[in-house]
């Protein structure tokens, strides 16, 4: 498949170190609060590529952290510790807050259809892990102690900048309102690889290390929980496009000056969800979580469908009118698709190898996930039978995750069961307002439908003894007494 690296600024045909498996790391939540629905546009687009490789036929290892230790407030080291703010703002402690979001996060995952990665691992489970990473970029000269923290010196490095759509001026740190710039540090770009000394003297979590009690600093905990399991070579590294700078940046920076060779081939970035005041964030305007679209009304499975409609690498502007037209246009979607008739046919082999190639051109092609959106209504459209369009529609549901099938089947089941009710509430009894007459004039219409004539005729002739005339009307029947 052909995907945009963000580290070389091209499309590049996708290749990974073994051939047929994919090494996929994935920047995982800060578990302080809830994801609002811009965050989660970056996780459907990174399942939608994961199931696409699968579907591709590659093996895929998926790894996530879940950062509960050691993200401040900016992403350059400074500000407030996230984790206490959430566990401040909710009167919790600190591995409550993580719990409960972690939790939050992945319910959210699940009514997304966002595949739960192979690995899901918590910050703190591995701080070994950071402790030796530190120690061998110390060793080797790409880190020093100032002020009791542990700095990594950018200054080291022949080459940093490797996501370059940033400016110098964008990469300044303590730029950011209320953030002051640390005075240890010997570049302006150095981060910190652990905590000793900082201004949070309640810092919930803390572990001995070699250079005192501290915490990690949120970069290297990518770096440590990739390396654990994905290896030293990992090919596709994916996130937000605000993770590039400078979180990415530092990954690489401490990954390949630790590990002494290239690390990671391909950078996926996933572009900004906009609302019409601009970037979607949690401090401003409303903040707009999966449970808020349920509160409205709305099928989780609409924003996915909405989110699929266009290309992860432009900026998407949320509105609640392009959430309906989304919403109108998935139902509508569903209920062509209920039309189809599993049992129209057998499945032509053909056919369907012939769509499942043209999908994979177009996904492929960056994954171009409108396309694959576009190539749905072409298989309704196909010049074939109902059960071989079901199948291409099954096939290429494995990628979007939108339970196209399920949902068209339960479509189906509830318009047999209307269909079952109008059926019975469909013969009335007109008649004197007897019902012990209704009931025997209606056991004979239903006697009559069952074809069982003679039990019809039965009550009939019994009714007819007893002076009341029956006839038949459509939907029913009417009576009166002679
Ligand atoms: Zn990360």
């Amino acid at each position: 498949m052909l995907l945009y690296n963000s580290a070389t600024h091209k499309k590049e045909e996708f290749q990974t170190h073994t051939p047929g498996k994919v090494e996929m790391y994935t920047c995982g939540p800060t578990v302080y609060h809830f994801a609002h629905i811009g965050n989660l546009r970056s996780y459907i687009m990174e399942d939608v590529l994961e199931k696409f490789l699968r579907w591709s036929g590659y093996e895929v290892n998926r790894v996530m952290n879940i950062t509960d230790v050691g993200h401040l407030s900016s992403d350059a080291d400074t500000g407030e510790d996230k984790m206490l703010k959430g566990a401040k703002r909710e009167h919790k402690t600190v591995m409550e807050i993580a719990q409960y979001y972690t939790d939050a996060f992945f319910d959210d995952c699940r009514k997304l259809n966002i595949k739960r990665p192979d690995v899901v691992e918590p910050a703190t489970h591995r701080i070994d892990d950071y402790i030796r990473i530190i120690s061998g970029l110390l060793d080797k000269g790409y880190a020093y102690q100032a002020g009791g923290n542990v700095y990594f010196d950018t200054s080291k490095l022949e080459r940093y900048y490797v996501f370059n759509d940033h400016n110098e001026e964008d990469l300044a740190v303590g730029v950011r309102e209320g953030v002051e710039e640390d005075a240890n540090k010997r570049n302006k770009n150095d981060f910190v690889l652990w905590f000793t000394k900082s201004k949070f003297e309640d810092q919930a979590l803390k572990w001995d290390s070699p250079w005192g009690v501290g915490y990690p600093g949120w970069h290297i905990e990518c770096s440590g929980i990739s390396m654990k399991y994905n290896g030293e070579y990992l090919d596709l590294h994916c996130g937000g496009i605000d993770n590039a700078f400078p979180h990415h940046t530092n990954e690489i920076a401490q990954s390949e000056s630790f590990l002494g060779h290239p690390w990671c081939k391909q950078w996926f970035h996933v572009h900004h969800l906009n609302t019409n005041t601009g970037k979607m964030s949690k401090s401003k305007g409303e903040f707009l979580t999966v449970s808020l679209l349920e509160e409205k009304g709305y099928d989780p499975l609409a924003y996915r469908f909405f989110c699929l409609q266009s290309h992860y690498r432009k900026g998407l502007v949320f509105s609640w009118e392009n959430l309906d037209n989304a919403q109108g246009a998935y139902n509508k979607l569903i209920a062509k698709i209920a039309a189809l008739d599993p049992k129209d046919g057998e499945v032509d082999e053909a056919v369907l190898a012939q769509y499942k190639e043209k999908f994979a051109q177009q996904v492929g092609n960056d994954l171009n996930t409108s396309m694959a959106v576009t190539a749905l209504y072409d298989a309704l459209k196909a010049k074939t039978n109902g059960a071989t369009k079901l199948a291409i529609l099954d096939s290429f549901d494995q990628v979007l995750s939108l339970s196209l099938l399920d949902k068209a089947a339960a479509v189906r089941e509830e318009q047999a069961k209307v269909k079952a009710t109008q059926a019975q509430a469909g013969y009335t009894v007109t008649g004197e307002g007897d019902p012990e007459i209704d009931a025997l004039v209606k056991a004979r219409g239903e006697a009559k439908k069952a074809k069982n004539f003679a039990e019809a005729d039965r009550i009939r002739d019994e009714l007819k003894a007893r002076g009341i005339e029956i006839t038949d009307v459509p939907g029913g029947a009417v009576w009166k007494r002679d």
